[in-house]
Parts: structure tokens; C-alpha cells; sequence
């Protein structure tokens, strides 16, 4: 068997690079450059990128080069991602959103990653589903964004299968102790959310929480009580979900309750909608 790559070498599955606007959470509006990684063990039903969910052994990333966009083969070192995002800057180095996907997939790669996009902030996107690999990673993000997920928006998870031996493995233990499995029962979600709440409840991070109009305001006690118990200092945004892909748009109402249900827990409550639909850009 080959022996494992690390550090600039180790890879992981890049879906896209572009640069964009930001549409949610902490730091809505501002430009970025998006490194999005294919592979996602979870099933959100109102999930908008299920093209990301299958790790391929074979795929080609898009490239949204300033100088124009091309395909190149998706397995890419952290060198050759740090390279692919300056490329897609259009003017000086913005912070980097990483995201997919479930980004934690891969945390070597963004360990190996950070150090080679010099002064760049890089900021996690994550369902907050897999402690142990956000703990691993921590060091090396400037902002965390936590989707927190209702139980009734996620059908059953579907483990990420290993790839090739030369390959990174999906959620890979250092320890020995095999790949970090998804939570599927209403409990393994609750304990994942609270360890990953309590992680960066005191660093640069906020909560997320997508509302549609398929709930109602009371699935969302538990999440509420959740952070108001772990980390009642980060920001919430509740992001009312675009009518798309057969998503129905929340009520105002339901909106309007559930940020008084923040409120009520003395959180702090932002109600954004997805920016980047509005403005129409990737
Ligand atoms: S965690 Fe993200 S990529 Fe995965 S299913 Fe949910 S919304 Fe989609």
C-alpha cells in the first residue's frame, strides 16, 4: 500500500472555486473567494447542493478563474487549491469561505491548506454534525459558521465510502479509531450539536438556522435551547428558505416567532435572507 501523503500534498475533492458575494451568516455581503469541496454524509431535505453529496473517484472542478473558467481534475493537493483560489480573485486576496459539501470531510486538507493562503481569513462553513474533526481543525479557522438542522429536515445519513488508499479518507481518525461516523438518532444529534456549539462558543463563529415553510415554530425549541445552553453569546441568523427546489418560503409569522423564541432565551437574532439569491450571483 502506498504510503499516505501529508502536509501541501494532501488532497481532497475541490467541486468549485469562484469568487462571490457572501448570502448568509456573520459576514453577509462580503466579497469572498468560495473553495467548495465535494462529499456530505447528511441529507438536509432543503439542501441546495446535492451535486456535492458523492465523493468521486474521478470529477472535474470548475475553476472560475479571473482570466476565465476551465475544468481541471477534482483531487487537487492543498497546494494546488491555494493556487486555484488566488487565480479567482479579481483584484486583492479576500477571505476564503470553505464549503460544500460537509468541509469537515476533509480536515488534513484544511489543516495543510491555511499556512498557504497567506494573510487570507479563512472561514468554515459546517452542519456542526462531527465534533471531533471541527476540534482538529479550530487552529485554523478565523470564523466558524454553524448550519444548526432540525431533525425533521434530515432524512438519514449516508456514510461517505472510503476512496483509494492514495486517496484522503472521508472523516479520517488519526487515532486510529476509524472514520467519525454521522449522528442518525434524535440523541447522537443533540450531543453533536452541543459538543460543537461548546467548541467555538467562545471564539469568531455564529449560528445558523434555515427556517421553511414546511415547519412550524415549535421544532425549533430544541435548537434554541441548545444554544442558549452551550453558546449564548454567538449571533444567531435565521435564514427564511428560497422557494426553490420544491422549498416552501416560511410564513412571515413563523419567522417572526421563532426570532421572539431566540429573544425570549436572551439570544441575539438576525433575520437575512439568502443574499446571494437576491442578488442573483453564484
Ligand atoms: S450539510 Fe450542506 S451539503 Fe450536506 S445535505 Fe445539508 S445542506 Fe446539503
Amino acid at each position: 500500500m502506498s504510503a499516505r501523503v501529508s502536509g501541501p500534498s494532501v488532497r481532497a475533492p475541490v467541486l468549485e472555486v469562484f469568487a462571490s458575494i457572501q448570502g448568509e451568516g456573520a459576514f453577509v455581503g462580503e466579497p469572498q473567494v468560495f473553495l467548495r469541496l465535494f462529499g456530505c454524509p447528511l441529507r438536509c431535505r432543503w439542501c441546495d447542493t446535492p451535486g456535492s453529496w458523492k465523493v468521486p473517484a474521478q470529477a472535474e472542478a470548475r475553476i472560475a478563474a479571473s482570466a476565465g473558467a476551465r475544468r481541471e481534475p477534482c483531487w487537487a493537493s492543498a497546494f494546488q487549491a491555494a493556487c486555484w483560489i488566488a487565480e479567482c480573485e479579481p483584484g486583492n486576496p479576500r477571505s476564503l469561505s470553505v464549503t460544500g459539501g460537509e468541509p469537515l470531510a476533509w480536515p488534513d486538507f484544511l489543516l495543510a491548506l491555511k499556512p498557504l493562503v497567506g494573510g487570507r481569513r479563512l472561514h468554515l462553513e459546517t452542519a456542526g454534525a462531527h465534533p471531533r474533526a471541527l476540534a482538529r481543525v479550530l487552529s485554523v479557522c478565523d470564523h466558524v459558521s454553524l448550519d444548526l438542522k432540525p431533525e425533521l429536515d434530515l432524512d438519514e445519513p449516508q456514510e461517505l465510502p472510503p476512496v483509494d488508499a492514495e486517496l484522503a479518507q472521508p472523516f479520517r481518525a488519526l487515532d486510529g479509531s476509524g472514520p467519525e461516523r454521522s449522528p442518525r438518532t434524535r440523541e447522537e444529534w443533540k450531543r453533536a450539536r452541543e459538543a460543537c456549539l461548546r467548541l467555538v462558543a467562545a471564539r469568531d463563529a455564529c449560528a445558523k438556522i434555515v427556517v421553511s415553510g414546511a415547519r412550524e415554530a415549535r421544532d425549533f425549541a430544541g435548537l434554541l435551547d441548545e444554544l442558549e445552553e452551550c453558546a449564548p453569546s454567538l449571533t444567531l441568523y435565521l435564514t427564511p428558505a428560497t422557494p426553490i427546489h420544491g422549498v416552501r418560503a416560511p410564513a412571515r409569522e413563523l419567522v417572526e416567532n421563532v426570532a421572539e423564541m431566540a429573544r425570549d432565551r436572551d439570544l441575539r437574532v438576525r433575520v437575512v435572507p439568502q443574499v446571494h439569491r437576491v442578488l442573483a450571483v453564484p
